[in-house]
């Protein structure tokens, strides 16, 4: 007869450990499979390889989904410091580089071998370098074709991630998996990705690539006061990424280059106090100095602001507080963070994370349509959906 499991996890990554380790230590027989050739990957090279393993102000208000209700109740049951007590109790060194993120001080190969560990004390076992070929429902459970031989178990959890950084391993297996038993899945894009500019823009700024600069940007009723870095591909940083798991193709985004100031009147009175500065000038006490002169030449604001009348100020403080930019697109898969859309949550249970009518059949992590936003909130749907999972196999 076939080698037989409880449970078997499909991925390696951040949800499959925490979900086997959890029903590990509930007395479960696990084994976790995964094409890779080592465990956890995208941990490695999370949070610039240091990890930003949860936020300690995750609200499900930073989450996306078609279903926006859904991972309230995993994330109320597996809170972020649910997850930072384990990492006192493993003695990872961390720190609070922005409020509330969370990163590894050392290395985010710490929290690999926190799972690791976990995985071993709870009794799971992975298998790596192994191929899932098919999957078929015998009736009482799943009978498994892969690399490694047939297979047999009584629940099977789909951890397999979304499509970014295909380099990675990112595949849309999961996706396939839910297709197959009949399940919907929303439409995917790449998430928490720089965007890429049109060839005049992106000819303008690009001298001014490696500057990063505090904006407020908004698109379709989002709002993100964050950093937005100018590379020589387009434009990125903390505010662009967020903002970009927000925009759809075509849409326009609003940047306020002077956020928590009314340029209209600040203007104004350099006029009246100083005739002979220059908008180039304002500009640089509150911008890096190369990024405002960029912007000035832009716009061709020159000469002394003495020579500009009301409706001229009018303008130029809109579109300091109004730049309306039009991506080309966005960097895609190859460079995002995450994936949007994925495994519809109407037929998920949001306790167990089973499929409603399918009650032996687990997704949980990046593969279901629960995206977060930057700052640890993803690795946190990660423990809470693996845990929700975990418990209930
Ligand atoms: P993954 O961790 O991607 O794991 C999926 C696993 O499934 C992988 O091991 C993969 O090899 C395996 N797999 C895929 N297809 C198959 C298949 N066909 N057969 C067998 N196995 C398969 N989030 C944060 O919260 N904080 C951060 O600092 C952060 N930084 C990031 C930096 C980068 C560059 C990237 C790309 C992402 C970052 N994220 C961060 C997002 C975070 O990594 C993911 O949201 C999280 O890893 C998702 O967990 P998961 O377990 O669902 O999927």
């Amino acid at each position: 007869s076939l080698p037989h499991y409880d449970v078997i996890i499909i991925g390696a990554g951040a949800a499959g450990l925490m979900c086997a380790a959890t029903a590990g230590y509930r007395g479960r027989r696990v084994l976790v499979l995964d094409h890779a050739n080592r465990p956890g990957k995208k941990i490695l090279m999370s949070g610039g390889g240091r990890c930003n393993f949860t936020n300690l102000n995750s609200t499900p208000a930073n989450f996306l989904s078609d279903n926006p209700h859904f991972c309230i109740s995993a994330l109320k049951r597996y809170t972020p410091q649910d997850f930072l007590d384990l990492v006192e109790r493993h003695g990872v060194a961390y720190e609070e580089k922005a409020p509330g993120q969370l990163f590894c001080r050392d290395s985010a190969r710490d929290i690999v071998s926190l799972l690791l560990t976990e995985c071993e004390w709870a009794g799971a076992e992975i298998r790596m370098k192994t191929d899932v070929q098919a999957i078929r429902d015998d009736g009482d459970g799943y009978r498994l074709t892969t690399g490694a031989g047939a297979l047999r178990c009584s629940a099977l959890v789909i951890a397999t991630g979304g499509l970014s950084i295909p380099t990675m391993g990112a595949t849309g297996f999961g996706y396939d998996v839910a297709r197959q038993f009949g399940l919907a899945v929303r439409p995917t894009r790449a998430g928490l990705v720089p965007f890429t500019l049109h060839p005049e823009l992106k000819a303008h700024l690009a001298p001014l690539s490696g500057i990063s600069c505090p904006v407020e940007v908004s698109c379709r009723g989002q709002r993100f006061r964050e950093p937005m870095l100018v590379t020589h591909r387009g434009l990125s940083g903390p505010a662009m990424l967020q903002i970009s798991s927000y925009w759809h193709p075509g849409d326009a985004l609003n940047l306020n280059l002077v956020p928590s100031r009314q340029p209209r009147d600040d203007l104004a009175t350099l006029r009246r106090e100083k005739p002979q500065a220059t908008v180039e000038q304002y500009l640089a006490r509150r911008l890096p100095r190369r990024f405002a002169q960029a912007f000035a030449e832009l716009q061709g604001w020159r000469g002394p602001l003495q020579g500009y009348r009301n409706a001229d100020l009018e303008r130029v403080a809109e579109a300091l507080s109004q730049w309306t930019v039009k991506p080309a697109g966005t960097e895609g898969y190859r460079t995002a963070e995450v994936t949007l859309g994925g495994v519809d949550t109407r037929q998920l249970s949001s306790k167990t994370m089973a499929v409603l009518d399918r009650p032996n059949l687990f997704f949980i992590g990046e593969v279901v349509d629960v995206t977060g936003h930057l700052g640890g909130h993803n690795f946190q749907w990660a423990w809470a959906s693996g845990v929700a999972a975990g418990q209930a196999v």
